[in-house]
């Protein structure tokens, strides 16, 4: 991994987010985004008491290299981008440098990290609330990265107490933010368990690493949710619209991938709680994708709601991530386009699939 620098001050405030760490989800999905752009393949995420007294991601990924321990925590340092212009090309979740800072601002903050050469030696870190590194110390420790949040929003009594009166409900969000994670990141193990007050631990979720996409949906909701499934496997290739920003022709070249119900009644369920959009691999809202999935879905079952697994495959100069603090909405740069071609190709999809038979089991 590359040395952990500032990003040049005229690009920050272009980047930066204003609140990065605003909830229990948000804190997850930084650390366990952290363990993915370190190419972790074994990824466990620890709660206790729901996440209030601790939140713990660990993985076996590259580990944070000694000349780094000093500035990893700083505001706006990140190893994965140093000026605006690189957010085109960017292929890591994370590029604002903001996501530890504002947890040393949040809660007691430590890492505990080994490169491989340093196994079966760690760094356990400690970091100030202005995220300056505090004390370091020699432990023991596997490669790759232990984040923990200790008793997150101590510094914010209001927020705190919202948080603890919600505590159910963010973790039962965060897991299902984990679950987008775990069902298309095929070659990495994720494990989730909380600890409860009366130090009873449950499993959240639990996936292999080296699965197939079709495993860990199984996994995440249920073997029987396979046999309703069709394999998503679309090739849009469209005209920019009149609209479109671009018209470069890579741009509108988009391969979907993924699984979706077929659309015969009885099949699938009413809700759309099992929807799941990803921009190249990235989880993400993306309503006008999702409104179209559900309208054709539609014109075949009108009683049910497709489960979609969608992984939308494009250019990374076709979209841009950087648009709100949590990088959930995408722009699409042409999106008036994509969606009727998407929509076409679904209809073709649904027609054919009509006519078949199920998939088997894995
Ligand atoms: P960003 O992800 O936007 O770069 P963060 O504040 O999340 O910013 O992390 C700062 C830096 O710390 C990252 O750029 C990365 O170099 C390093 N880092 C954080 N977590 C890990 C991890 N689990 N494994 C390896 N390096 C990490
Ligand atoms: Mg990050």
């Amino acid at each position: 991994m590359s040395t952990i620098k500032a990003i040049e001050a005229r690009s920050v405030h272009q980047i930066q987010s204003g609140q990065v760490i605003v909830d229990l989800c948000s804190v997850v999905k930084e650390l366990v985004e952290n363990s993915l752009d370190a190419g972790a393949t074994s990824i466990e995420v620890r709660f206790k008491n729901d996440g209030l007294d601790l939140i713990e991601v660990q993985d076996n990924g590259s580990g944070i290299a000694p000349q780094n321990y000093e500035s990893i925590a700083l505001k706006h340092y990140t190893s994965k981008l140093s000026s605006y212009d690189d957010l085109t090309s960017l292929t890591t979740f994370g590029f604002r440098g903001e996501a530890l800072s504002s947890l040393c601002a949040v809660s007691d903050f430590h890492i505990v990290t080994a490169q491989a050469d340093q196994a079966p030696k760690a760094n356990k870190l400690e970091f100030e609330r202005s995220g300056k590194l505090k004390n370091k110390q020699i432990v023991a420790g596997q490669r790759g990265t232990t984040s923990s949040a200790v008793n997150l929003f101590s510094t914010l009594p209001v927020r705190r107490r919202e948080l603890e009166k919600n505590i159910k409900r963010e973790l039962g969000k965060v897991v299902t933010l984990l679950n987008e994670y775990a069902c298309i990141s095929t070659g990495v193990r994720f494990n989730v368990k909380n600890t409860d007050a009366k130090r009873k631990t449950i499993m959240l979720l639990s996936t292999k690493a080296n699965a197939t996409m079709k495993e860990n949906i199984a996994n995440v909701y249920g073997a029987k949710t396979l046999l309703t499934l069709i394999p998503l496997e679309l090739d849009l290739e469209f005209e920019p619209s009149a609209t479109g920003k671009r018209v470069d022709r890579e741009l509108n070249e988009i391969r979907v991938r993924g699984h979706v119900s077929r659309p015969v009644v009885g099949e699938g369920r009413g809700t759309r709680d099992r929807q799941m959009y990803y921009v190249n691999s990235r989880p993400c809202g993306i309503p006008q994708i999702a409104k179209a999935f559900n309208e054709v879905y539609k014109s075949y079952n009108l009683s049910q709601a497709p489960f979609v697994l969608a992984d939308f495959q494009m250019d990374t100069n076709a979209y841009d991530v950087n648009v709100s603090p949590d990088k959930r909405t995408i722009l699409l740069h042409d999106s008036a386009a994509l969606i009727e071609s998407l929509k076409n190709a679904l209809d073709k999809l649904f027609q054919e699939a009509e006519q078949t038979v199920p998939q088997s089991q894995i």
